[in-house]
């Protein structure tokens, strides 16, 4: 199975470390130089660790450019050198995050003093959260 992700947080990490434990051969291709950028050094450890455990294999700088029946094509994210990886039975994309607003709906209906921040807003990284959350501090 081939995991591309497009997205920069840790979703394609723990999507492929989940389909790798239910038993499946695992391909993760990034688009980066490495895996997961946004995703701190120290919070990666331990979702690496598990990923190498359950013998997920990592492709980096790899663009996929065409998805064939049984196999994937790929570019080079910077030399556009073309390449295939064959063997594969099934695809899953891992393309973005969407923030799960629905406390904030629930609640804003009733108490129109209500404010959406954080990664219910926009899934990012601690910083914004909290930057998000420190100017609003100050403006209410
Ligand atoms: C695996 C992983 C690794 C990450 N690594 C990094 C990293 O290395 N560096 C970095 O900067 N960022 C990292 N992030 C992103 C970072 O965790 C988030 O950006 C940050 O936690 C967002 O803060 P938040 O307060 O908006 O949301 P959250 O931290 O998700 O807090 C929202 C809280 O609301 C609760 N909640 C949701 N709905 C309801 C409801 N209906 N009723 C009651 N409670 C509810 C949730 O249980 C949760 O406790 C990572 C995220 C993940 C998932």
């Amino acid at each position: 199975m081939l995991v591309i992700a497009v997205d920069d947080g840790p979703a394609p990490l723990t999507v492929s470390d989940h389909i790798a434990h239910l038993g499946h051969e695992v391909v993760l291709a990034f688009e980066t130089p490495g895996p997961s950028p946004l995703v701190g050094k120290y919070s990666a450890g331990a979702m690496f660790e598990s990923l190498d455990e359950a013998g997920v294999e990592i492709l980096q700088m790899a663009v996929a450019t065409e998805i064939r029946p049984n196999e994937v094509e790929f570019a080079h994210a910077y030399s556009r050198r073309r390449f295939t990886v064959d063997g594969i039975d099934s695809v899953v994309l891992v393309a973005g995050g969407i923030g799960n607003d629905a406390l904030y709906r629930a609640v804003s209906s009733h108490h129109p003093d209500t404010h959406l921040l954080g990664d219910a807003f926009a899934p990012r990284r601690m910083t914004y959260a909290t930057k998000q959350a420190f100017e609003l501090a100050q403006l209410i």
